[in-house]
Protein backbone atom coordinates (compact mmCIF):
# COMPACT_ATOMS: atom_id res chain seq x y z
CA UNK A 1 0.00 0.00 0.00
CA UNK A 2 1.55 3.43 -0.93
CA UNK A 3 2.44 5.10 2.23
CA UNK A 4 3.70 9.09 2.40
CA UNK A 5 5.80 10.56 5.08
CA UNK A 6 5.37 14.04 6.04
CA UNK A 7 6.04 16.61 8.97
CA UNK A 8 7.54 19.61 10.20
CA UNK A 9 10.21 21.83 9.37
CA UNK A 10 12.85 21.18 12.66
CA UNK A 11 11.09 17.77 12.74
CA UNK A 12 9.48 17.45 16.15
CA UNK A 13 6.00 16.35 14.58
CA UNK A 14 6.11 13.90 11.92
CA UNK A 15 2.94 11.54 9.79
CA UNK A 16 2.71 9.07 7.94
CA UNK A 17 -0.25 8.61 5.54
CA UNK A 18 -1.49 5.08 4.39
CA UNK A 19 -3.04 4.56 1.42
CA UNK A 20 -4.74 7.20 -0.85
CA UNK A 21 -6.78 10.39 0.51
CA UNK A 22 -10.29 10.45 -0.16
CA UNK A 23 -9.66 14.13 -2.09
CA UNK A 24 -7.07 16.65 -1.91
CA UNK A 25 -8.41 20.84 -2.04
CA UNK A 26 -7.33 24.43 -1.88
CA UNK A 27 -9.13 26.71 0.41
CA UNK A 28 -9.20 30.87 0.06
CA UNK A 29 -10.81 31.65 3.02
CA UNK A 30 -9.58 33.92 5.16
CA UNK A 31 -8.17 31.65 7.59
CA UNK A 32 -6.50 29.45 5.42
CA UNK A 33 -4.63 33.15 4.13
CA UNK A 34 -3.67 33.47 7.56
CA UNK A 35 -2.57 29.81 8.63
CA UNK A 36 -0.54 29.70 5.25
CA UNK A 37 0.80 33.31 5.12
CA UNK A 38 0.04 33.27 1.44
CA UNK A 39 -3.07 33.54 -1.35
CA UNK A 40 -4.44 29.45 -0.09
CA UNK A 41 -3.98 26.37 1.84
CA UNK A 42 -3.87 23.33 0.00
CA UNK A 43 -4.70 19.90 1.95
CA UNK A 44 -5.32 16.55 1.60
CA UNK A 45 -8.02 14.61 3.30
CA UNK A 46 -7.46 11.31 4.95
CA UNK A 47 -8.87 8.81 6.92
CA UNK A 48 -8.20 9.39 10.58
CA UNK A 49 -7.32 5.92 11.15
CA UNK A 50 -5.05 5.91 8.01
CA UNK A 51 -2.45 8.28 9.58
CA UNK A 52 -0.14 7.78 12.40
CA UNK A 53 1.48 10.87 14.23
CA UNK A 54 4.80 10.55 15.85
CA UNK A 55 5.52 13.94 18.30
CA UNK A 56 2.78 16.44 19.69
CA UNK A 57 1.57 19.23 17.59
CA UNK A 58 0.14 22.65 19.17
CA UNK A 59 -3.79 23.27 18.37
CA UNK A 60 -5.31 26.62 17.77
CA UNK A 61 -9.36 25.73 17.86
CA UNK A 62 -10.77 28.53 15.63
CA UNK A 63 -13.89 29.05 13.72
CA UNK A 64 -14.30 27.92 9.99
CA UNK A 65 -16.21 30.94 7.58
CA UNK A 66 -19.29 28.75 7.85
CA UNK A 67 -19.13 28.30 11.55
CA UNK A 68 -18.02 24.81 12.52
CA UNK A 69 -14.73 24.55 14.52
CA UNK A 70 -11.37 24.04 13.37
CA UNK A 71 -8.76 23.00 15.48
CA UNK A 72 -5.79 23.88 13.22
CA UNK A 73 -2.12 22.06 13.90
CA UNK A 74 1.26 23.20 14.08
CA UNK A 75 4.27 22.74 15.50
CA UNK A 76 5.19 24.65 18.53
CA UNK A 77 8.76 25.11 18.05
CA UNK A 78 9.21 25.68 14.41
CA UNK A 79 5.59 27.05 13.61
CA UNK A 80 4.74 25.03 10.12
CA UNK A 81 1.31 24.18 9.92
CA UNK A 82 0.40 20.24 9.41
CA UNK A 83 -2.83 19.73 9.47
CA UNK A 84 -6.98 20.59 10.35
CA UNK A 85 -9.23 18.11 11.80
CA UNK A 86 -13.10 19.25 12.28
CA UNK A 87 -16.05 17.80 14.39
CA UNK A 88 -18.21 18.34 10.80
CA UNK A 89 -15.33 16.12 9.40
CA UNK A 90 -14.33 13.75 12.47
CA UNK A 91 -13.31 10.92 10.53
CA UNK A 92 -11.43 12.87 8.19
CA UNK A 93 -7.56 14.33 8.96
CA UNK A 94 -6.80 17.05 6.58
CA UNK A 95 -2.80 17.01 6.32
CA UNK A 96 -1.64 20.26 4.67
CA UNK A 97 0.29 19.36 1.32
CA UNK A 98 3.27 21.31 1.80
CA UNK A 99 3.85 19.23 4.85
CA UNK A 100 4.02 16.03 3.12
CA UNK A 101 8.07 15.25 1.90
CA UNK A 102 6.82 14.96 -1.49
CA UNK A 103 3.66 16.45 -2.39
CA UNK A 104 4.20 16.20 -5.94
CA UNK A 105 1.74 13.24 -6.19
CA UNK A 106 -0.82 14.75 -4.32
CA UNK A 107 -2.85 17.15 -6.83
CA UNK A 108 -5.98 19.15 -5.64
CA UNK A 109 -9.03 18.22 -7.36
CA UNK A 110 -11.97 20.44 -5.21
CA UNK A 111 -11.49 24.19 -4.40
CA UNK A 112 -13.22 25.95 -1.59
CA UNK A 113 -14.02 29.92 -1.02
CA UNK A 114 -12.72 30.13 -4.79
CA UNK A 115 -14.75 33.49 -4.18
CA UNK A 116 -12.08 34.61 -1.73
CA UNK A 117 -9.55 34.14 -4.14
CA UNK A 118 -6.73 36.96 -4.64
CA UNK A 119 -6.54 38.13 -7.57
CA UNK A 120 -3.15 37.90 -7.92
CA UNK A 121 -3.73 33.93 -6.69
CA UNK A 122 -5.90 32.60 -9.84
CA UNK A 123 -4.69 28.71 -9.97
CA UNK A 124 -5.92 26.31 -12.69
CA UNK A 125 -7.89 24.62 -10.16
CA UNK A 126 -10.58 27.15 -10.27
CA UNK A 127 -11.69 25.41 -12.83
CA UNK A 128 -12.83 22.55 -11.06
CA UNK A 129 -16.37 22.29 -9.54
CA UNK A 130 -16.19 23.95 -6.05
CA UNK A 131 -17.04 21.57 -3.03
CA UNK A 132 -18.17 21.88 0.56
CA UNK A 133 -16.42 24.08 2.75
CA UNK A 134 -13.97 22.11 5.39
ZN1 LIG B 1 8.77 21.66 13.98
ZN1 LIG C 1 -10.02 27.75 4.44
Amino acid sequence: MTARDGGCACGAVRFRAEGDPRFAFVCHCGACRRKTGTGHAASAAYPRDAVTITGTARVYPRPAPAGHAVDQAFCGTCGSPLWNTTPRAETLIMLDLGAFDDPSGLTPGRVFHAEDALPWDRQPWHDHPQGDAT
